[in-house]
Parts: C-alpha cells; sequence; structure tokens
C-alpha cells in the first residue's frame, strides 16, 4: 500500500498545475498512466484565452458574454465570470513560471484570433501552446517534493460515507495492484474523443476518470455535448488548429466557394466550431465537398510562406506528413474531428466532486481539466477556454484540497474496492472468449461516429444505443492472448474499450432525452433550441446497470438566454 496526503490522477495541465500547488502544503502523488510529458495536453496548438488587451482593447467582460454566448447558454454564468476574470492572472503566473508566449514587437504577450471570441485573446506560443505549457509546468514539477507514478493506470476511486479515501491502480510494466491511501484525490484524466473513429485526440484518451466516477456511484454532468472540430485532417482526424482560421485561413468547397458567407456571414471562418462542423457537414452532405467525397479545402496560401512559416509552422508540418501537402502551395483536405467533451465529473466553481443535483460534494475529492464539468463550456466550448480552464481549476481544486487537508485524516480504506478492482482484472487475464476488445472498440468508435455524430436524430440515436448494449454485453466474452504481467499492454486496452463503453451509453441515453438543438447537440428531428424545457443540465446517475437521468438549473447572471447567430 502506497500512502500520501494528496493523489493527482493524471500528468496533464490540469494535474501538473494541481500538484504544483498542491505540494507546497501536503505530501502529494501524481499517478499518470502514461508519461506526463506525453499527455494530450502537449497536442494543443492554437492558444489560452485570456482579456489582455494587446492586440486590440479587450475586457473580461466581452470574454464572458462571447463564452455564454458560445455555449448556447447552458454554461454556467457564475462559474464563467470567475474564469474570465481569473485569465489575465492566470497567463501571467504561467509567463512567471517560464511559458515562452510568442511576443508583438513591443515585446508584450502576442493575441490572436479565434473562433466565437469577438476579440483577438487568444494568447500562443506559434502553434505549440501546449507543448510549451506541459513542458514548463512539468519542469516546474521536478524540483519539487511530488512523487510520480508514471504508468500506473487507475483501476477505481474509493468514496464512502460521502468520504474520498484513495484509489486503486495498476502498475503497467509489473502488472501489480496496489492501493494509493490518501486523504484526498485529484481526478484530472482529460477528455474521452476515442470513443469516436475520426478524432483529434491522443490514444490515451478514452475517458477513464469518468469511470473512476460512475463506480464509485457518482453522476456525469451534460454528456451528450461533444464538440466536433471542424479542422481535422482528413482520414485522420488529427487537429489543425483554429488558429490556421485565425491568421486568416480559408473554408472552400468543391466549387471553390467560401461556403461560410452562407451559414455565418458576419463571422465567417472565425464562427464557434459547432456553426462551422454542421455547415461543412451540410456541403459534403449535398455533394459539395472536394470530388463529391467526404472533406472540404482549408485554404492558408493567400497567407504566405513567411506568415506560415512563422506562426503555423506545426500545422504545415502536420499537413505534409500526413496529407502529402505543403498548404504554401497548396489547400488542405480537412472534415471534422471528435475533439473535445463538454460533459464530464460534475464539480462546484471550488473543483469539488458532487455526488447529487442539489451540488452536495464528496468530502476529498475535486477534479479538473477536461474530465470535470463545473461547467463553463456549456453546450460549445469556445476555442482556447479549456486550456485556461484547465489551468485555472487544476489550481483551484489544488487550493481546495489545501483547505480540506487542514482538518483532514486519512480514513480506513475499504478493501472490498481493491478486491473488486483486483477481481476485474483477474477476470481479463484468464479470458479466453472468441470476442476481441479491439474489434469491439473499432465497432463502437464506427457506431458513435455515424449515429451519434454531427447531425443527431431519435431513430439513429435509438439504434447506436441498441448497438453499445450488444457491445456491452459481447465484452463480457472476450478473449485476452497475453497472460504475462509485464507490460500487458491487451489488458490496459481491454479495460480502456470497458470504459469507452460505459460513458458511451451515456453519451446516447441523453442525447436521446434531450429533445432539442443545443450547441454541439443537434437534433434534426428537433432543430430548435427549446430553452422552457432544456435550459438544465444532465445528471447521468448509472445505479445497478441502469442509467437514470436528472437535471439541475444552469446558473444566469448577467446573461438571458437569446437567439444565437453570427
Ligand atoms: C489536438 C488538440 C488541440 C487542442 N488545442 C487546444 C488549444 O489550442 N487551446 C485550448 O484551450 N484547448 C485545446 N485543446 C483542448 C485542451 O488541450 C485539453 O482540453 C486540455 O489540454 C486537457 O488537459 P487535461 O490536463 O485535462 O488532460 P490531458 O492533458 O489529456 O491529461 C490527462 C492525463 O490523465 C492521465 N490518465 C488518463 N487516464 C488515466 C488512468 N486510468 N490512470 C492514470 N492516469 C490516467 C493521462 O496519463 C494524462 O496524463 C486541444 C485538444 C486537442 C486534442
Amino acid at each position: 500500500m502506497k500512502k500520501h496526503d494528496v493523489i493527482v490522477v493524471g500528468g496533464g495541465l490540469a494535474g501538473l498545475r494541481a500538484a504544483w500547488k498542491v505540494s507546497d502544503f501536503a505530501d502529494t502523488a501524481v499517478v499518470s498512466k502514461i508519461h506526463p510529458l506525453r499527455s494530450h495536453t502537449g497536442a494543443a496548438q492554437g492558444g489560452i484565452a485570456a482579456s489582455l488587451g494587446n492586440a486590440t482593447p479587450d475586457s473580461w467582460e466581452e470574454h464572458m458574454f462571447d463564452t455564454v454566448k458560445g455555449s448556447d447558454y447552458l454554461g454556467d454564468q457564475d462559474v464563467i465570470e470567475v474564469l474570465v476574470k481569473e485569465a489575465p492572472q492566470t497567463i501571467y503566473e504561467l509567463e512567471h513560471l517560464g511559458v515562452a508566449f510568442s511576443r508583438t514587437e513591443e515585446g508584450k504577450i502576442a493575441q490572436r484570433a479565434f473562433g466565437g471570441h469577438t476579440k483577438p485573446r487568444a494568447c500562443y506560443a506559434a502553434d505549440w501552446t501546449g507543448h510549451t505549457l506541459l513542458h514548463t509546468v512539468y519542469e516546474q514539477c521536478v524540483p519539487k517534493k511530488i512523487k510520480f507514478y508514471d504508468e500506473w493506470f487507475a483501476l477505481s476511486v474509493a468514496v464512502q460515507d460521502g468520504v474520498c479515501r484513495g484509489i486503486v491502480a495498476l502498475e503497467i510494466p509489473t502488472g501489480r495492484i496496489e492501493i494509493f491511501h490518501s486523504k484526498s484525490v485529484i481526478i484530472t484524466t482529460g477528455g474521452y474523443g476515442r470513443a469516436f473513429k475520426i478524432t483529434s485526440n491522443a490514444l490515451a484518451n478514452t475517458g477513464d476518470g469518468l469511470n473512476l466516477a460512475l463506480g464509485a456511484g457518482l453522476p456525469l454532468e451534460d454528456m451528450e455535448f461533444v464538440q466536433f472540430h471542424p479542422t481535422g485532417l482528413y482520414r485522420h482526424g488529427i487537429l489543425l488548429t483554429e488558429g490556421a482560421r485565425g491568421e486568416g485561413g480559408y473554408l472552400i468547397n468543391r466549387t471553390g466557394e467560401r461556403f461560410m458567407k452562407r451559414y455565418a456571414p458576419e463571422k465567417m471562418e472565425l464562427a464557434p466550431r459547432d456553426v462551422i462542423s454542421r455547415a461543412e457537414q451540410t456541403e459534403m452532405d449535398e455533394g459539395k465537398g472536394i470530388d463529391g467525397k467526404d472533406f472540404v479545402y482549408l485554404d492558408l496560401r493567400h497567407l504566405g510562406a513567411a506568415k506560415i512559416l512563422e506562426a503555423l509552422p506545426q500545422t504545415r508540418d502536420l499537413a505534409m506528413s500526413f496529407a502529402g501537402v505543403d498548404p504554401i502551395k497548396n489547400p488542405i483536405p480537412i472534415q471534422p474531428t471528435a475533439h473535445y467533451s463538454m460533459g464530464g465529473i460534475p464539480t462546484t466553481i471550488a473543483g469539488q466532486v458532487i455526488m447529487d443535483e442539489k451540488n452536495t460534494p464528496v468530502a476529498g475529492l475535486y477534479a479538473a481539466g477536461e474530465c470535470a464539468c463545473v461547467s463553463m463550456h456549456g453546450a460549445n466550448r469556445l476555442g482556447t477556454n479549456s486550456l485556461l480552464d484547465a489551468a485555472m481549476f487544476g489550481k483551484r481544486a489544488a487550493e481546495s484540497a489545501i483547505e480540506y487537508l487542514k482538518g483532514a485524516e486519512h480514513q480506513p480504506f475499504p478493501e472490498e474496492v481493491c478486491e473488486s478492482a483486483k477481481e476485474k482484472v483477474r477476470r481479463l487475464r484468464v479470458a479466453n472468449g472468441p470476442e476481441s476488445a479491439p474489434k469491439l472498440r473499432h465497432e463502437l468508435q464506427e457506431t458513435m461516429t455515424q449515429k451519434c455524430g454531427i447531425f443527431r436524430d431519435e431513430e439513429r440515436l435509438d439504434e447506436c444505443l441498441a448497438k453499445i448494449r450488444e457491445l456491452q454485453d459481447r465484452f463480457q466474452r472476450i478473449g485476452i492472448g497475453d497472460r504475462s504481467l509485464t507490460f500487458n499492454t491487451e489488458i490496459i486496452e481491454a479495460l480502456e474499450t470497458q470504459n469507452l463503453l460505459e460513458f458511451s451509453e451515456i453519451i446516447v441515453y441523453g442525447a436521446i432525452a434531450r429533445r432539442e438543438s443545443r450547441g454541439a447537440h443537434w437534433r434534426v428531428d428537433y432543430p430548435k433550441r427549446d430553452d422552457q424545457n432544456w435550459l438544465k443540465h444532465t445528471m447521468a446517475f448509472k445505479k445497478e446497470g441502469k442509467i437514470e437521468l436528472r437535471y439541475k438549473d444552469v446558473t444566469i447572471t448577467k446573461f438571458p438566454p437569446k437567439e444565437r447567430g453570427y
């Protein structure tokens, strides 16, 4: 058994910021299934938002309004207000930690335009923003007294009588399963785009943290809202940053038309992601994709070689390596790609995980970053707001933990949590059925993309739910070829597949129930937003195999809902 005051599960931006902060006050460990520097944060390109006003005058009020409107009025406005007000401070803290932001001529932090933001407020480090943030915060963690458990896979979190008691994790190199006994746990396991076939997300983004919560009897919030990013590289889904359009890139269809003028005449290519992804999909469905196929072009040629090389070097590299296209000379084939999870583990504004729709917190349990739903992104996240969310709420969760630890003791660890985690892995280790986890995962991703994608309707969603339940059933009959304990990646992939199957059911279940179109959730059979019945957060519970949906009010303070146009 390992013993620490705080266990941070996940080593991405949210996890490292939390660990960096809390480790000055408490014995802290970071448990991560991959090395922290391989976390998906490192893939973030475009920028991190704050109303610094370095490019044009800006204010937190404008940042707030853009975020509320972008969220299609489902974001909680008290949370959004905190986020946008503290954003400049967060950027300066990161700068003082050593983050090498790109600069203006006078040496200020440079800022560029991003979709849905009315002012250029994305602070960036060329198109390597996430990489720069992750490496810098990690470097700052190294000299602190933080114990890193790299390549440990968290299997369960123990919550008993409303108090968190630690986690159970599996050491990937040895197969050993151990209790991590702690007073407090901060879950920062990132997003879950891997439920879809075409996704910008890293292989590790399988939403394991959601299952930690579900397994402890806790709910998930707003899972039906999954963001599709408009510029995934055709066939691969690899992301080409929105910064490319922020720098002035065009989207064109087979006739060479900048089709966004018919969908968002004012904002054009800088409308929010949900609007552009639907526009692209509509063009393709109407046969206006390039060569009538399911892709359109992102055209950067008019920006010129100097601009592309200076501001978008990674974008060019990705296009050349994975599509064989040099954006200086040719347009890049792109299609929408599953990108960001607005839903997740529900938390309070202080990062405390809650156990019901009345906001009752679990003592000692926190969540932050993409796996959490606090909810500031509501039904649709604006680009560059999530690195901000991860950096800020990682720190806020740590601050709450610091307060909590002042009066907390280690509570007895419930042995049965460890036993059932061990039993789950043991069953996989001897599994010799006819089904294979990779095949089930592939079928799930195919189904989710086709039937629970950008455009949804009841019939397809019902089919999707039935398919997921069939896959869950078939999972009980999988076989595992590798019986060894050493680096058994087959078992890890099976555990991840099981997690994908669990929370995908909740995404689809919530999407069937929500009979309206809001943000990223677009129902062709209910194409209007319905504030009267649906201006509320979904809280999904899973007890004894059955999903139960309850609902929670949206906090509205400054901006009453109105129609959203761009
Ligand atoms: C390609 C791409 C580009 C993006 N660009 C931007 C951008 O420009 N601006 C912006 O604001 N946002 C961007 N985003 C979104 C943003 O990067 C993420 O939301 C954010 O980085 C998430 O940080 P995180 O710390 O929550 O999770 P991550 O960085 O994904 O880290 C998750 C951590 O959890 C660990 N983990 C997961 N499961 C387990 C388990 N079972 N046991 C132990 N550890 C586990 C992993 O090892 C990892 O360390 C982008 C996302 C993508 C995919």
